[in-house]
Formats: C-alpha cells, sequence, structure tokens
C-alpha cells in the first residue's frame, strides 16, 4: 500500500489538505533505505506551491498526497508558509536534489532503479548521465511511456519485469503523483517518487538556476524568465501567498 508508514513519525503541517512533512534530505534518504529493507509500497511527493494550488481543487490529486508515505517540503514558499501556520520547518527538501542524491545512495547500496516518462530518450540520456557520475548504479529500466491510463498496466509490468527497488517518475504533477498512487503496489517497487523536470535537468534538456539564485529563494523567478510559457502556471504563486496570508487556505470541496 502506497500510504504505509514505517517507525518514523516526523511533524507534520497541513496545508492546503495537503500534509507536509518535516524531514531533512539525510533523513529522506535513510526513510528510503528502510523502505527498501522493509518492502512494501511507499510513494514519495515533492510538495511545491503549485502542487498545493492543484490539490486545493483536486480531489483526486489532494487524495493521492494524503495518502502519500512521505511529502517533502520543495520550494521556498512552503517553507514561508508553513512559518506563517507556527510551524518551522528544518529544510527545503528539492526532488531535483534528491534524484542525484539517491543515485549515488543507490550506487553505493546495490538498489535497481527504474527511471519513466519524460520525452522519449531522455530518461535514457540521464540515467547515462547518472551512472556514469555514480559507477555501480544499476539502472533497472527506462522508458518514456505515458500516463494514459490504458497504458498503466503494461507500464507496471514491465517496471515489475525490472525488478526495481525505486521507480522515478517523470510525467509532471499531478500526473506523475495520481500514477504511482494507482500503480505503485503493482510494479514491486518499494519506493516510488514524481520528479517532474528532473530527468530534464540532468540530461541538459533544461537548466536549473545557479545554487546563489536558489539560496535566495528566486528558482521560481529563474524558470519564470527562461520558460515564460510558465507564466499561466506561475500565476497561481501571488494566489497562494494571498490565500496563506488571509488563512483562506482551506480545500475547496
Ligand atoms: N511529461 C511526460 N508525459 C506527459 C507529461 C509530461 O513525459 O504526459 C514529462 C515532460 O517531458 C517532463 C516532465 O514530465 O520531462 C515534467 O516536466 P515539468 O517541468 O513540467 O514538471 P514540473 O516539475 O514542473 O511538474
Amino acid at each position: 500500500m502506497a500510504g504505509q508508514r514505517v517507525g518514523f513519525e516526523p511533524d507534520v503541517v497541513t496545508l492546503m489538505g495537503v500534509p507536509i512533512h518535516d524531514v531533512t534530505m539525510a533523513e529522506t534518504l535513510a526513510l528510503v533505505s528502510r523502505w527498501i529493507a522493509e518492502g512494501g509500497a511507499h510513494q514519495i511527493a515533492t510538495v511545491n506551491p503549485e502542487f498545493l494550488m492543484l490539490a486545493r481543487r483536486d480531489a483526486t490529486f489532494r487524495a493521492t498526497l494524503q495518502r502519500a508515505a512521505l511529502c517533502i517540503p520543495d520550494g521556498i514558499g512552503v517553507l514561508w508558509a508553513a512559518r506563517r501556520r507556527g510551524k518551522r520547518l528544518r529544510e527545503r527538501v528539492a526532488g531535483s536534489d534528491l534524484v542525484p542524491l539517491l543515485s549515488a545512495e543507490a550506487a553505493r547500496h546495490g538498489w535497481r532503479v527504474f527511471y519513466l516518462g519524460a520525452a522519449p530518450g531522455v530518461a535514457e540520456k540521464a540515467a547515462a548521465i547518472l551512472a556514469e557520475r555514480h559507477p555501480g548504479l544499476i539502472v533497472a529500466g527506462c522508458y518514456a511511456g505515458s500516463p494514459a491510463p490504458e497504458e498503466e498496466a503494461a507500464i507496471s509490468a514491465r517496471v515489475r519485469a525490472a525488478q526495481a527497488n525505486i521507480l522515478l517518475v517523470a510525467y509532471g504533477a499531478p500526473k506523475q503523483d495520481v500514477w504511482l498512487g494507482r500503480n505503485l503496489a503493482r510494479t514491486g517497487a518499494a519506493v516510488g517518487i514524481g520528479v517532474g523536470g528532473s530527468f530534464d535537468f540532468i540530461a541538459g534538456v533544461s537548466r536549473r538556476a545557479p545554487r546563489w539564485i536558489q539560496r535566495l529563494g528566486l528558482e521560481w523567478f529563474y524558470r519564470l524568465v527562461r520558460e515564460p510559457w510558465r507564466w499561466r502556471r506561475q500565476l497561481a504563486l501571488p494566489q497562494f501567498v494571498w490565500l496563506i496570508l488571509t488563512g483562506r487556505d482551506a480545500p475547496q470541496y
């Protein structure tokens, strides 16, 4: 079951009806290690303000995040909003940082990683780059596939046949997370993570903000300038700030 939690109960703050866990990157990696040792199916979601704004109106996405084993605080806006609710989250745990760090751990422990999603060829390129950077990394499989419901059974069977321990899914939110909520258990992978544009970043298809911009908390702005077609999506951000400031962030049922 994707909602299973084992042995570790991090503090939680709820925003827009979505629980966000106060975990650090090191704790996240330790949980992955424990879950792989114990088996089962554990979904990790990388929650940023865009996720929260989607979840506020989309009951399926919200339920998926509520059932996830771990919702990590991905985005400076989530830390800010939590602080407004009186809860200090210790660290921003960015999904795009998690993928390379997890690959290093996977190489060390012999975990098998499956790379699902992104445009054809991108997952293969990202996996090859990661395998070169982290000698010993076992790439269980790469497949672009599609989040279409009619492909779910075949893709799940493919991941199961590859005997993956970790399944990374790059279909963008909310598709990747809903996909994992429906299918992770039958893929046999112990850990499933929706990783958004991470394969694109690693493969060099798109570029992340420099570290100094990330440290200033302006990665969202960098993305807006480089990918201006996102402006419509990013309109959700001022609305997010407004809802948090006015305390009107209850989900819209
Ligand atoms: N994607 C896909 N199939 C789809 C929709 C998206 O493979 O039907 C991929 C897309 O190629 C990209 C990733 O999903 O690699 C999501 O990218 P985006 O930057 O939009 O994700 P975000 O992190 O912003 O959710």
